[in-house]
C-alpha cells in the first residue's frame, strides 16, 4: 500500500545516486506486529557513496583495494566508521509505546514523534500471539523463555491484556468526552479533559508513530543491538525488517555487516589464550583462567568445543 500523504508521488529526475531496489519499496508500509509498520520515507547515498568518501580519505592508499566490495569489507573489519556516516535513511515507524521506549534510547538519530497532546490516539493495542506468550526466563532476568505458556494459561493472559487495553481506551475516550466508535462529542455540556491528561490512562502496548532519521553507521549499531537474541522479541521484529531494507539499499555494506559484525564474536584476551592452548594440543581447565562461567560457556558453544572433549579437562 502506498501512502500518498507525504507529497512524494510525482517522479522527478535527479543526478543523485538512486537505489532501484529501495525505490521499489519507498513509502510502502511493511507490516510489523499486529498494527505496526515501517515505511522508508527518504534516503541519501548508496554503497558507492561510502567508497567515494573512503577514497578521499585514503587517497592513493586505496589503490591496493581496487574493488568497491573489498574496500567496504576492509572499512567494516577495521571499524573505519566515518565513511558509513555518509549515507542516511528516514523511516516512518509505527510501534507499541514499550518498543518505542527501547528504540528511542538510541541517541544518534533525529526523531519526531506523534503528539498525543495534540491528537487523539487510535484504539490500537499490541496483543502478542499465543506462541510468544512465555514465562519469565530463569537464566536471563530481562527475558522470556523459549517455549510458550500452556494454552489455558496463555488464554487468560491474552484475556487480561485485551480487556485492560479496551477498558483503558474506553476511559480515555470518556475523559475526552468523545464517543469511542463515532468520534462524536458524548455530552455537549461538558468540555472533556485535555488530551495530555487523558493519555496518562493508556497502556504501554498502545501504538505510537515516529519519523526516524539516522546515518548508516549508527543504524548498523542499532541493528547489532536490537536484532540480537538478547533484545526483546517485539523490537527484534522491527530490526529484522530494517535489516532487509539495508540489504536492498547497500548490499555490499549489508554483507560486510553480517560477516564482520552481526555474525562475528568478540574474544577476550583470556579467550585467545585458551584457544591457543587448545590449538597447541593442551588440555584446558576453566579454573586455570580468569574467565567467568558464562564467558567460558559462550566460548565452548561458539567453537563447538564441548564436542571435542579430549581437548578440555573438565574434572
Ligand atoms: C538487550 C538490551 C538490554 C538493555 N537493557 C537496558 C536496561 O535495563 N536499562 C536501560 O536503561 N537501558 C537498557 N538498554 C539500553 C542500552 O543501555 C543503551 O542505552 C541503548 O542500547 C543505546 O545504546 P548506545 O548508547 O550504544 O546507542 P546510541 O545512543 O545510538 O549511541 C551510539 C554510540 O554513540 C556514542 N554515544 C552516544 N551518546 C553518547 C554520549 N552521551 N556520550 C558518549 N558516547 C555517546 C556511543 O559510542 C554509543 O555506543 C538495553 C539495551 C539492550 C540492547
Amino acid at each position: 500500500m502506498v501512502d500518498n500523504t507525504d507529497n512524494q508521488v510525482v517522479a522527478k529526475q535527479t543526478l543523485r545516486p538512486v537505489v532501484e531496489n529501495l525505490e521499489e519499496i519507498l513509502y510502502k508500509q511493511i507490516p510489523a506486529l499486529d498494527h505496526g509498520f515501517i515505511r522508508v520515507i527518504d534516503y541519501m547515498g548508496d554503497d558507492g557513496a561510502i567508497v567515494q568518501a573512503a577514497r578521499v580519505s585514503y587517497g592513493k592508499g586505496t589503490k591496493a583495494v581496487k574493488k568497491d566490495e573489498g574496500l567496504i569489507k576492509y572499512l567494516m573489519r577495521h571499524n573505519h566508521t566515518s565513511p558509513f556516516e555518509m549515507c542516511e535513511i528516514k523511516l516512518h515507524v509505527k510501534m507499541p509505546i514499550f518498543v518505542a521506549r527501547q528504540w528511542l534510547r538510541h541517541r544518534t538519530a533525529n526523531i519526531n514523534e506523534y503528539s498525543a497532546r495534540y491528537s487523539i490516539l487510535d484504539n490500537e493495542f499490541y496483543i502478542p500471539e499465543h506462541q510468544y506468550i512465555a514465562a519469565q526466563s530463569i537464566q536471563n532476568k530481562q527475558g522470556r523463555r523459549d517455549s510458550a505458556l500452556a494454552e489455558k494459561e496463555a488464554a487468560r493472559i491474552l484475556h487480561i491484556l485485551k480487556e485492560d487495553s479496551a477498558l483503558c481506551y474506553e476511559h480515555y475516550c470518556e475523559m475526552l468526552n468523545q464517543n469511542q466508535s463515532t468520534g462524536e462529542i458524548i455530552d455537549s455540556n461538558k468540555n472533556g479533559v485535555a488530551r495530555e491528561i487523558a493519555r496518562m490512562n493508556l497502556t504501554l502496548n498502545c501504538y505510537t508513530q515516529v519519523y526516524w532519521k539516522i546515518d548508516l553507521n549508527n543504524l548498523l549499531h542499532f541493528l547489532k543491538l536490537r536484532s540480537s537474541p538478547h533484545a526483546q522479541f517485539e523490537i527484534r521484529m522491527y530490526a529484522n525488517i530494517i535489516l532487509d531494507i539495508v540489504k536492498r539499499w547497500v548490499p555490499y555494506v549489508f554483507s560486510a555487516f553480517i560477516d564482520y559484525k552481526l555474525n562475528s564474536y568478540q574474544i577476550s584476551a583470556q579467550g585467545i589464550i585458551i584457544l591457543r592452548e587448545i590449538l597447541a594440543g593442551k588440555k584446558v581447565l576453566k579454573e586455570q583462567y580468569d574467565i567467568s562461567i558464562s564467558e567460558w560457556n559462550e566460548l565452548m558453544k561458539i567453537f563447538h568445543l564441548e564436542e571435542r572433549k579430549n581437548w578440555i579437562n573438565r574434572e
